[in-house]
């Protein structure tokens, strides 16, 4: 199987799109007839256009409306399919896809439309080509692969084979294991698009938000094993209507679809000796954060407050090394390196440690997958870490137990700590990372992250913040000591939009520490003097009425401006500062018996409450 891309799910003219799928990486293509026709020149320019781009066409598509019709609109058809055959024959391609008809005057029976296909292949040989059938989720008559495949069957005709598009299997919930019967040279493409779980009817989802595989939620893994047992081994092509991507960089667009070919590559059983394999996650090694001197005094105080000690000094830069127990912070405040980025950005997350089981092999992971590994010369670092830069610009190095130990110490010259003995320890680890980004950045990122590592995707749900609608979704390893948590938005005063408004782009929003202690913690930082976002009260009683809790455990969430949950498994308690510039702010959770999630049910909540507390200052 090799990759390809149907223009089709980028934004752009034909030249552009053509263009950005090239530099991408990719030497396949499907044209879309709209691309084409809306083409300023001839399909001789086209073809040319996309020969000197080293692509070759695997397929134009789609033929609509073909089969099943009668009389004079039969007639039309199949004069339709001469003319996409003489375009095919300069666009350098021998394969037209077809898919079901949902033509209004079309009529059913497989029999009859295995008749319409066996005329068509005759048509199509003729010309030296051949027709591929999709079964459309919607389409009239024909929308079950199994139907198409009866279709393609009874046609009887070498030139006629079958379109499987993984999307559409999915939208109805169609049972994968009869591809396992199709044998793989009677399948002529295979279309792969991955999407967010959605109730809604099968054309909207389809038009509007599929996306690449690795960016949704359906088990594209299943599917490409089931394909590699027919021993199909032609393209396998992104198509892809998705509103984000038509608004989109198409170059951003083409290197997230080379990714996602790769990812989808990795599946196939065949590769898994020469694939280097997904990479599991441990945790978060430690945060950077790049502020300005004069800026560092709250993050003193709440990283002093919780048990945050200062081990180390920057032998070269202006940063300091605070630990408690495994977890880590830089703040980098060096005025070479921290301005550039505060002058445009502001206080903010600049790079984190990821906990990998292997560095070299993470490095090896993400250069397949085509993602660029930033090498420590780039960043003129003294530490030997290599990572990857999100769409975000923020930098993910990936720390082995080899590699953590060492890059602090060659890095950093330990102080004479203190304070160390009077700290009390009041945090245990990162439970998670939240990302503001816009939606262009999310897909992108969430993409780049679950190509690399072995992550696991959790349901899409919407956040209400009182100024419009937040799409929020959580990306997580097995045992969830990594959690991600992407958050994006159109509406322009969500809490979401005021971040990357207020820091010039997507970024980390927050970063949540696990506490085994909710109460000393919020206690610590309310005598640190750290602000907090207030909760409005009326949240307690309700709470209350909800799950039953004793007075006095209210009384006491209720003083500290604490929310809680619960789950099937446990609960979990969440603590909000208040945010620093106007970006950057930190949570505290607890969890007991082992809650699941980060408090989706309380995000509204914290939305409006940090809305309200920005206002009172
Ligand atoms: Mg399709
Ligand atoms: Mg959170």
């Amino acid at each position: 199987m090799y990759a390809s891309i149907a223009t089709v799910c980028l934004s752009g003219t034909l030249s552009e799109k053509v263009a950005a799928i090239a530099a991408a990486g990719f030497k396949h293509i499907e044209i879309f007839e709209n691309d084409l026709i809306s083409f300023d020149g001839s399909v001789k320019e086209a073809s040319a256009l996309i020969q000197d781009n080293g692509l070759q066409v695997v397929t134009l598509q789609p033929f609509r409306d073909f089969e099943g019709l009668q009389q004079r609109d039969r007639v039309l058809a199949f004069d339709r399919a001469k003319l996409k055959f003489e375009q095919m024959h300069e666009l350098g391609t021998e394969l037209l896809m077809v898919c079901s008809s949902t033509h209004p005057n079309s009529v059913g029976g497989i029999t009859r439309l295995a008749d319409d296909f066996n005329e068509l292949g005759e048509l199509a040989s003729s010309c030296g080509m051949r027709v591929a059938y999709e079964a459309l989720a919607w389409g009239k008559h024909i929308n079950d692969y199994r139907d198409s495949w009866e279709v393609v069957r009874q046609a009887n005709h070498r030139a006629v084979g079958l379109v499987l598009d993984s999307f559409h299997i999915f939208s109805r919930g169609t049972d994968l294991n009869a591809i396992q019967n199709i044998p793989g040279n009677q399948i002529f493409l295979v279309q792969t698009a991955d999407a967010p779980k959605l109730s809604m009817d099968h054309l909207s989802w389809s038009r509007h938000y599929r996306s690449f595989p690795g960016q949704g939620e359906l088990n594209i893994e299943a599917f490409m094993n089931v394909l590699a047992s027919t021993g199909y081994d032609g393209p396998l092509s992104h198509e892809i209507f998705n509103d984000i991507f038509r608004r989109s960089d198409p170059m951003q667009t083409a290197v997230d679809g080379y990714r996602s070919s790769q990812y989808l590559l990795s599946m196939l059983p065949q590769q898994q000796n020469s694939v280097p394999e997904p990479v599991p996650l441990s945790g978060f090694d430690f945060v950077e954060i790049a502020t300005q001197a004069k800026h560092q005094k709250p993050l003193h105080a709440l990283l002093g407050a919780v048990g945050f000690v200062k081990q180390g000094k920057h032998r070269e830069m202006q940063a300091e090394h605070w630990r408690c127990g495994d977890v880590q912070f830089v703040l980098n405040s060096d005025p070479e390196f921290a301005n550039q980025f505060l002058e445009k950005r502001g206080t903010g997350v600049v790079a984190l440690g990821l906990k990998v089981d292997s560095a070299y092999a993470t490095t090896k992971r993400a250069n397949f997958m085509g993602v660029p590994v930033v090498e420590p010369a780039q960043v003129n670092a003294l530490h030997s870490m290599v990572g990857m830069e999100n769409v975000d610009g923020t930098v993910w190095y990936w720390v082995d137990a080899s590699t953590s130990q060492h890059a602090f110490d060659s890095a950093f010259e330990s102080l004479k700590v203190e304070d160390e003995k009077t700290a009390i320890p009041l945090i245990d680890r990162v439970d998670h990372i939240s990302l503001s980004q816009s939606y262009p950045d999310f897909l992108s990122s969430l993409l780049g992250f679950r190509v690399i590592f072995d992550l696991d995707i959790a349901p899409a749900f919407d956040v209400f913040d009182p100024q419009g609608l937040i799409q929020s979704q959580v990306v997580h390893n097995r045992d969830r000591s990594f959690q991600l948590a992407f958050n994006a938005t159109d509406a322009k005063n969500t809490h979401s939009a005021r971040f990357i408004e207020r820091a010039k782009g997507s970024g980390v929003q927050h970063i949540a520490l696990a506490t085994p202690d909710i109460f000393s913690c919020a206690e610590a930082i309310q005598n640190g003097g750290v602000d907090c976002i207030r909760i409005p009260q009326n949240y307690y009683p309700d709470l209350q009425a909800r799950f039953g809790l004793e007075d006095a455990l209210c009384q006491k969430l209720m003083r500290f401006n604490i929310l809680y949950d619960q789950d099937d498994n446990g609960v979990f308690y969440q603590l909000y500062t208040m945010p620093i510039e106007g970006r950057l702010f930190f949570e505290f959770v607890q969890r007991e018996n082992n809650y699941q999630g980060l408090g989706a049910a309380n995000a509204w909540l914290r939305a409006s409450a940090q809305q309200l507390s920005e206002v009172a200052g």
